[in-house]
């Protein structure tokens, strides 16, 4: 099972993919994280993309694209994989398309989850994560068990991310409209996309979600005039 998680930064894409690799195995490839790691680790990859991720612009489709054609070639990508923040344009979508062919793979599912602007607004003010082994964390939604601690290495120091400064994350919604929201109808072309309303509780998204991959029943598309 390939599947492509679409949604505005702040939508639980990363909440959903992270949740589906730990109950169901698929591999979860946040392009985001990759970028960041690679920063931490001051690779070359890393330094040319910290510019970009810092002022919320999209890192060049070249980059991207070598980089996800490097990871989805490893093997434990053959049992399935999500991808989370990317495709994000319609260069990487065709990139894409031309890439699993070639390595034996297809898309399954291509799932929106659509939330309103407002909503993300609040939702991202409120995010920051672990500075050790970068755990995320919610101010509302997902707190630490313990206050001050972190749930999964004990660490007490968190950090928030550069780019969710209020005029950077304007930078990301009006590059996601612009840029990602195109893919709606590529993929609503290809009849694997399947819209979600992302301002339902996470674990109804998430069986939303399960009865999409894995049951039976009609998933009901969203109604939401949403991102
Ligand atoms: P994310 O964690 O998915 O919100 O990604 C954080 C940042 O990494 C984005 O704002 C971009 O600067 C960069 N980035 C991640 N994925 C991509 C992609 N597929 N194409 C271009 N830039 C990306």
């Amino acid at each position: 099972m390939n599947l492509v998680l679409l949604g505005a930064p702040g939508s639980g894409k990363g909440t959903q993919a992270q949740r589906l690799h730990e109950q169901h195995h698929l591999v979860h490839l946040s392009t985001g994280d990759m970028l960041r790691r690679s920063i931490d680790r001051g690779e070359p990859l890393g330094l040319k993309a910290k510019s970009f991720i810092d002022a919320g612009e999209l890192v060049p489709d070249d980059v991207m694209i070598d980089m996800i054609a490097e990871r989805i070639k490893q093997p434990d990508c053959s049992n399935g994989f999500i991808l989370d923040g990317f495709p994000r344009t319609l260069k990487q979508a065709e990139a894409l398309d031309k890439m699993l062919p070639s390595l034996g793979k297809d898309l399954d599912h291509v799932i929106q989850i659509k939330v309103e602007e407002k909503t993300l607004v609040e939702r991202i003010a409120g995010r920051f994560s672990c500075a050790k082994c970068r755990e995320s964390y919610h101010e509302l939604y997902k707190k630490t068990k313990k206050e001050g601690v972190c749930d999964i290495c004990g660490s007490t120091e968190f950090v928030r991310r550069s780019d969710d400064m209020p005029e950077t994350i304007k930078n990301r919604f009006r590059l996601y409209r612009e840029q990602t929201m195109p893919l709606l109808d590529y993929y609503q072309g290809k009849s694997i996309l399947t819209q979600i309303d992302g301002h339902q509780p996470i674990e109804v998204v998430a069986s939303t979600i399960d009865q999409l991959l894995f049951g039976n029943d009609q998933v009901k598309p969203s109604k939401t005039s949403s991102l």
